[in-house]
């Protein structure tokens, strides 16, 4: 296994190398408020990092501290998050959005000594649990002042350009401070903690190593799929594993990126940024493909109508370069007027250069990805977890299968277990849960296994494919297994206006689903179906939309087992949220939690 470990023994020296070996290049790029980017090379980038490191040791932090990072993504995450690995200290990552008892949690769970806080929010979130956290010694914040803080009289609140101040005073003493530090940090030293959002009870601390994320740089260097000079667009939580990992890519490989976290900029920011790669969330790709589609039916006429020949065009081309085979002239012929007039149109929307996207975090609806690839968008789909730094397997673009999430990353070991779970192994591998022995014992088996809790197969290639999750398989009254993803996804794919899908049936006698519309979408419909300026709750209800999406639930139910079709359903008036509790940061649903809080709702679709 210590084979294919990196030969780079932690982030400090990877960082600290592609600063040395590409100082006068772009590494970041970074939204202005007048709308404009402005570039940052990784010289200025190092330079940054080091006045915060530095700052972070007169601060006191010592080698193996944890010093934790509660921001949205954006360039100072990235800076903070590298400062505390130069002064050889472990990032604990928090999200922005997590409320302040779990924050409190995390922050007293993971002995956190020193915080980044992005504004006066976060920080009112310590300042309320305050007396929870006596290992935070400091707060630093990012943007504001902290004379301007409510309490801060105390001085527990420092401007991170103090800290930099500081960290510039400490080095005219000790100008080595930093580089000792650095030289200091072995491959097996803890890097990150991250809380998995973890579906019931209290999050779990994933330990993981310096070599977890040397690894995956190293390992995601050797595919076909990152260059030198590709622009990435980056938006993924960074306190989540997945973005994580695109930071680890990046350092190994020397591309640049625009970094911006927020979700609702995202397709307008790609038409002016014109990245040529981006790693999302299914989700992303469901939201873009319903606009368009929806978009294209509300105008109707002939613009549809040449819209739906070039998807199909586009499709027959599409199976037949997937399958190996020749594109005939005369479709070549009609795919190039097709690419002219719409396909080509599809793909400016992202800015027209993308290479190539990745999905992760979920299953990604083989529809999804062939109707992208009709258009000339390819999808690559990965697989991985936090337990192992994200990257486990991932398609590549010389060699990938839609419905799979491609082979093992080299030096990643998977196997299928006896009742089809996915075992893994690598160096990216946690090394446990923080505090957590017995969990990491049922985690990681004697021969260093991860015990993913996904079902899987391997195909005669390698070729993983996910076919449902261990942890969320549930049997009907009936003592018929159901894979509730794999529904939820064909749901998905079947009906552009549905957003989320919660199939249940656990323990009853047949399965029920509850549903969400795509508010856009569904005024687009209404426009169309004579309910112009109805809103959306009055819309959901109105027979109108419960016979449209019957239709749907019909079309679906007709490619099922009987024992997994949807008899009923529900449409709740708004979408699943991650302030409801109802989704992970990472816009994972959170199932039990969904039953638990729409439990009457369900419970009707049961009576009568
Ligand atoms: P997290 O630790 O939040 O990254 O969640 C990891 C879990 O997400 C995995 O164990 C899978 O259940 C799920 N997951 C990640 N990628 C995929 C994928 N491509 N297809 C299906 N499930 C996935």
């Amino acid at each position: 296994m210590t084979a294919t470990a990196s030969t780079v023994p932690s982030v400090a020296r990877l960082f600290h190398d592609r600063v040395f070996a590409s100082a006068d290049r772009e590494a970041f790029r970074v939204p202005e408020p007048d709308g404009t980017w402005r570039s940052i090379t990784w010289g200025a980038t190092g330079e940054r990092v080091g006045e915060l490191a530095a700052g972070l040791v007169a601060l006191g932090i010592e080698a193996g501290d944890r010093v934790a990072v509660m921001c949205s993504t954006r360039y100072e995450w990235i800076t903070c998050d590298l400062a505390i690995m130069c002064a050889g200290g472990a990032t604990t990552t928090v999200y922005p959005s997590t409320a302040a008892p779990d924050v409190a949690y995390i922050l007293a769970d993971s002995g956190s000594r020193v915080v980044f806080a992005e504004d006066a929010e976060q920080v009112a979130k310590l300042r309320a649990h305050r007396e929870e956290l006596p290992d935070v010694g400091a707060v630093v914040l990012i943007d504001g002042t902290p004379a301007d803080l409510p309490g801060n009289d105390d001085g527990w609140v420092t401007g991170i350009d103090d800290l930099a101040a500081r960290g510039r005073a400490l080095t005219e003493t000790s100008p080595d401070a930093v580089a000792n530090r650095i030289d200091a940090i072995g491959p097996d030293d803890l890097a990150t903690l991250i809380y998995t959002s973890g579906t019931t009870g209290r999050p779990k601390g994933v330990r993981l190593p310096q070599k977890a994320w040397t690894y995956q740089g190293d390992a995601l260097t050797k595919l076909d799929l990152v260059r030198p000079d590709d622009l990435q667009y980056l938006w993924l939580p960074l306190a989540h594993s997945f973005g994580k990992v695109l930071l680890s890519a990046q350092l190994a490989i020397g591309f640049a990126s625009a970094v911006d976290g927020r979700v609702d900029k995202i397709v307008d920011n790609m038409g002016v940024v014109r990245p040529t790669m981006m790693a999302a969330a299914p989700r992303i790709f469901e939201k873009a493909h319903a606009r368009i589609v929806t978009t294209i039916a509300a105008e109707g006429g002939p613009k549809a109508k040449l819209f739906d020949w070039a998807i199909s065009v586009g499709r027959k081309v599409s199976d037949l370069t997937l399958a190996g085979k020749r594109v005939p002239p005369l479709l070549a012929a009609q795919h190039r007027v097709a690419d002219k007039l719409v396909l080509s149109k599809i793909r400016d929307r992202f800015g027209g250069r993308v290479r190539f996207f990745v999905s992760g975090s979920a299953a990604l609806a083989p529809d999804l990805a062939h109707w992208f690839h009709a258009a000339g968008v390819i999808i690559l789909e990965g697989y991985g977890m936090t337990e192992n730094a994200a990257g486990g397997s991932v398609n590549e673009l010389s060699r990938y299968r839609i419905g799979t999430v491609g082979r093992p990353l080299p030096g990643t070991e998977i196997k299928i277990g006896d009742d089809g779970e996915v075992l893994l192994r690598s160096p990216s591998v946690m090394t446990g849960y923080h505090n957590l022995p017995e969990q990491t014992a049922e985690a990681l088996d004697d021969d260093g296994f991860l015990h993913t809790g996904d079902i899987g197969e391997l195909d005669a290639d390698g070729y993983l494919r996910i076919t449902d999750r261990k942890k969320d398989l549930f049997k009907t009254s009936g003592g018929k297994y159901v894979a509730p993803q794999a529904i939820e996804g064909q749901m998905l794919a079947v009906c552009p206006y549905v957003s989320q899908v919660v199939v249940h049936g656990e323990g009853r006698n047949h399965c029920t689903a509850l549903l969400t519309l795509d508010a856009d979408a569904l005024q687009g419909w209404a426009a169309n179906n004579g309910l112009a300026g109805r809103d959306h709750a009055s819309l959901v209800t109105s027979p109108e939309v419960q016979t449209m999406v019957q239709g749907y639930v019909d079309t679906l139910n007709g490619r099922l087992n009987r024992w997994e079709t949807i008899k009923k359903f529900t449409i709740l008036d708004r979408e699943l949220s991650l302030e409801e509790g109802e989704l992970t940061p990472s816009m994972k649903i959170r199932r039990k939690d969904v039953e638990k809080r729409h439990q009457a709702a369900l419970d009707a679709l049961y009576t009568g």
